[in-house]
């Protein structure tokens, strides 16, 4: 696979055998896409081309598209071992390889723009501004600190809070950090036990009403963690702008989510890759059937939500046990088409839908004029085979500034 790593003094025009724009039905094909500082300038027919001195990078039977975005990461936890993750907190060194390492993992995958739901040590911060990383980095979102009730789900992610609620001084603060959004646990964790135990509701819609005011004034954008349909219900009557997870949803609360314009990332891997190699053996028998009629409905869901209008948006839950970083992108993807969704729908929340769950969308997930040049070269056409995503054999981003 090809990486090439764009600097705005970099003029390029690329001719791939095809494009797909992150939006339309179908491929176009014999264009050029005309790169200047840093910016997708234009994309013209090859026929009224005129070089102009610029590079030029030909990408015979080619796919250029959006790169992909992976709107649900944890780049703190490393999808194999919790304690051994959270232990590694203590060692920046151990740190900087193992983000690395997983950053690496996104780029192979064509995953050029993710989104971290937060740890409780700001590594997330750390992996956006500071990490010494050489090499191309995807654009990363990142929420700093998730926001959870004391003695609730969701130590590791963030500090604990307790009422009366001072929401105003928390976003400040998580902002003064430097979160992108707010990462709030208005639930617990889908566990296995008992079909549908999700855990308390943590938040109700009052609670988290000024939360979200208090966030949307300051221009950042709310990512809630809920299951269960009351905690998803309270999430988006508060106003929340993405919805995690969302297990045992109702069809009336996916109605209001369309309604509302909330984003949904579904999490299957994060569920359903419990049952992969090895893991398993830890669930017993009728675990591994609850585990397996879980992520049956959630297919479903996602089915009902489509056929609904909801954004649907491409999350993994990377990090969570055998969630892995980039690979399970692959997985999230097959997961959304064996719901019956049709291959474009499922490349939209991919790229474009995505990317404007991030905050992204003047920047990227399409290929347009004025949008930043994060793009990707598959061999096959996705659209008819999403297999194709699969081929990748060149990467487009711009160097980390
Ligand atoms: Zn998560």
């Amino acid at each position: 696979m090809k990486v090439l790593r764009l600097t705005p003094q970099t003029r390029l025009d690329l001719f791939p055998g095809y494009l797909w724009d992150g939006e339309s039905p179908a491929l176009t094909s014999d264009m050029v896409v005309c790169l200047r500082q840093g910016r997708i300038d234009r994309i013209i027919p090859q026929a009224s081309y005129r070089p102009d001195g610029s590079q030029q990078l030909y990408l015979p039977q080619l796919t250029l598209l959006p790169g992909l975005v992976d709107a649900h990461v944890h780049l703190a936890l490393d999808g194999l071992d919790f304690k051994t993750s959270v232990d590694r907190w203590q060692d920046p060194e151990a740190m900087s390889r193992c983000i690395k390492k997983q950053l690496e993992a996104f780029l192979e995958h064509g995953v050029l723009a993710i989104r971290d739901g937060g740890d409780a040590s700001g590594w997330n911060l750390w992996a956006r501004d500071r990490a010494p990383l050489e090499g191309p980095v995807p654009r990363i979102v990142a929420t700093g600190r998730a926001l959870h009730k004391k003695g609730f789900y969701g130590s590791f992610l963030g500090p604990p809070l307790t009422p009366p609620y001072d929401w105003e001084g928390t976003v400040k603060g998580l902002a003064a950090a430097g979160s992108d959004q707010i990462k709030v646990i208005v639930s617990g964790l889908v566990t296995f036990r008992h079909w549908g135990e999700v855990g308390p509701v943590q938040f109700d819609v009052n609670e988290l009403r000024p939360l979200v005011e208090a966030a949307h004034e300051r221009g950042l954008k709310v990512m809630a963690h809920a299951n269960s349909d009351g905690a998803v219900r309270q999430a988006v009557l508060a106003g929340v702008d993405s919805v995690e997870h969302g297990y045992f949803v109702s069809d009336e609360t996916l109605e209001l989510m369309a309604e509302r314009g909330t984003y949904w990332a579904p999490t299957v891997a994060a569920v359903a890759n419990r049952l992969k190699v090895g893991r398993g053996r830890e669930y017993n028998p009728r675990e591994r059937d609850i585990i397996k009629g879980t992520v049956e409905l959630q297919l479903k869901k996602i089915a009902h939500a489509h056929e609904r209008g909801v954004r649907l948006i491409i999350g993994t839950d990377a990090g969570a046990p055998g969630v892995y970083h980039g690979r399970s992108y692959e997985d999230e993807l097959s997961f959304f088409l064996a719901a019956g969704l049709p291959p474009l729908a499922v490349l939209r929340a991919a790229t474009s839908v995505g990317a404007g769950a991030l905050g992204l969308a003047s920047e990227l997930g399409s290929i347009a004029p004025g949008k930043l040049p994060y793009l990707i070269a598959v061999a096959g056409n996705p659209l008819e085979d999403p297999s194709a995503l699969q081929r990748l054999e060149a990467v487009i981003l711009l160097e980390r500034a």
